[in-house]
């Protein structure tokens, strides 16, 4: 590297949420040299996308430690208090506990804030650019820069850039994550879709709560407002995609719609100015370079590196705490040329964002897998989900503490996933239910007799396998530190050690939970 011309310290690839922050933090830290960073974007004009427009209050704290909290100003942004669950007209309110807000806003203005707060910091150039490739050392292998098209006026111009460290934050879509995980790299698995429309002047069941819409053999309807006019309505939809997305919403989706929102969203829908983006899960895996496998002198941040199911808005909540983690670990390395200090910082960056992370992680895909149910042992865990909010107290303020991203822990979340299996257990033997009698006979609500208890205890097994299957491999993808494609390693110590143990534990769980 000593013989290389290198007039940035960083490069930083992609001016979205956690690019934009990450070059802010860098450039706020004070340090010996103040540092020269550039923060390469393909356009600087207003996103206009159907991501990140719900920021959960643990987000909106980890703004404020970066120092960024005036982004959310001048925006129309909307105060969140909560969220409330619907199954039809049952509605279950779930307010943030200790008065915790968050807020949502349209995404292409709170970008242009967070892009303005980086332009102004000092030693940050941003360059509208598209990033083509990464540039490697012949000798060491190592990234040394990044080869670029720049935005003229006029024309287009092809530059390279050099610095120490090339920081990749380019998003879901990401162009570099193979070459930067090597043999590590790990592709995202679409879950389904989100298709989102606006709906005008809408009303809410709660105002200034999340809305999630529960349905039946469709996936869950998530709405909150953006603006003091508009707002977002996302509709997850399972591939193949149906082909009359308008028929498919109001036929199938809006009859299970609260009746509030019955004219606003066929109005809308009517108005058919669909977008449609993937919901991918991507675990995260080990960077560094050396044992890792990864690249030396990059590696990857936000969505290009490690993506959840965005039905609990998570996304930007997880960006921006890794950038305040990122930003102390960083800080501790005077000279960005030294990859060994860098390589044991990300790899304390790895664990310290686990709390965190992991928690967000694992509940986006655990809740995803129960709301959006489409198998006779998820209803049962649904229905029991929906009851358990209802129950109120610790019910609601733990798992929506975790949703907000206010408690960082997942033992919490696995305490309150398996107290929800074993109630749905409880449900399922207790209260009554719709029973289906007959071709033209309407279903009847019937409660559990002694004679269903066998075909009961039966079912139960299998609710609590499947919650056991449901949650464990994501528990898995957190804890792991190898790349998740290793898959003898994956599947010898997950199903020879790691299910059994598991089952075991939960099992000894619900039965302390019963008794006590
Ligand atoms: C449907 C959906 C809804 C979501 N809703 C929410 C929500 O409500 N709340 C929440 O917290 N999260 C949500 N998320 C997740 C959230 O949007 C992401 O976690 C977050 O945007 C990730 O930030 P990022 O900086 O990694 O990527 P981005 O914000 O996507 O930024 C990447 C940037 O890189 C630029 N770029 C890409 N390639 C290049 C290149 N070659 N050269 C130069 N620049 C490049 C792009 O133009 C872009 O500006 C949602 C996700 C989806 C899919």
């Amino acid at each position: 590297m000593a013989d290389l011309k290198t007039p940035y310290d960083v490069i930083i690839v992609g001016a979205g949420v956690a690019g934009c922050s990450l070059a802010h933090a860098l450039a706020s830290t004070p340090r010996r040299e103040p540092l020269r960073i550039a923060l390469l974007e393909r356009s600087l004009e207003e996103p206009d996308r159907i991501v990140g427009e719900l920021l959960q209050p643990g987000g909106v704290m980890a703004l404020q430690q970066l120092g960024l909290e005036e982004t959310l100003e001048e925006i129309d942004s909307i105060p969140v208090h909560g969220y409330c669950v619907t199954r039809k007209e049952n509605i279950v309110h779930i307010p943030y506990p200790a008065g915790h807000k968050g807020r949502s806003f349209h995404h292409g203005k709170f970008i242009m804030n967070l892009r303005n707060a980086a332009k102004k910091a000092k030693g940050v150039d941003v360059i509208e650019a598209t990033v083509n490739d990464l540039i490697e050392s012949e000798s060491s292998q190592q990234i040394i820069g990044v080869a670029a098209t720049k935005k003229n006026a006029k024309d287009s111009e092809n530059i390279s850039l050099y610095a120490h460290l090339v920081i990749i934050a380019d998003g879901c879509f990401s162009n570099f994550r193979t070459k930067v995980m090597g043999p590590r790299v790990c592709t995202p698995v679409t879950k389904s879709y989100f298709v989102g429309v606006i709906l005008d002047d809408a009303t809410l069941p709660y105002q200034y709560h999340g809305t999630v819409c529960l349905t039946e053999s469709a996936g869950p309807v998530l709405l909150y407002q953006i603006g003091s006019h508009d707002t977002r309505m996302l509709v997850d939809v399972k591939a193949p995609v149906p082909s009359d997305l308008k028929g498919h919403i109001l036929k199938k989706i809006v009859p299970q719609l609260p009746s509030v929102l019955h004219t606003s969203v066929t109005d809308a829908v009517q108005g058919g100015n669909f977008r449609k983006m993937p919901n991918s899960f991507l675990p995260s895996v080990m960077q560094g370079g050396n044992e890792f496998g990864t690249k030396e002198g990059v590696f990857l941040v936000g969505d290009a590196w490690n993506m959840r199911h965005p039905l609990t808005g998570g996304g930007m909540t997880v960006a921006f705490n890794d950038i305040v983690i990122l930003r102390d670990m960083l800080a501790r390395v005077q000279d960005f040329s030294h990859w060994d200090e860098v390589r044991e910082g990300l790899r304390r960056w790895h664990w310290d964002r686990k709390p965190l992370a992991s928690t967000v992680n694992i509940l986006s895909f655990a809740l995803y897998d129960l709301f959006g149910a489409d198998d006779d042992n998820l209803e049962v865990l649904r229905t029991g989900c929906f009851k358990y909010f209802e129950l109120g107290g610790e019910c609601i303020n733990g798992p929506v503490s975790l949703l907000a991203a206010t408690i960082q822990s997942p033992a919490t979340l696995f305490y309150h996933f398996f107290a929800v299996a074993f109630y749905s257990i409880w449900v399922m033997f207790t209260h009554a239910r719709l029973v289906e009698r007959g071709p033209g006979l309407k279903p009847q609500l019937i409660t559990p007799s002694f004679t269903d208890y066998p075909f009961l205890l039966i079912k139960a097994i299998l609710v609590i396998w499947t919650a056991v299957v449901v949650f464990l491999p994501l528990l898995w993808t957190e804890i792991r530190w190898w790349s998740p494609n290793d898959k003898n390693a994956r599947t010898t110590i997950l199903f020879r050690y790691g299910m059994p143990v598991a089952a075991l534990a939960t099992v000894a769980f619900g039965a302390f939970k019963l008794t006590f």
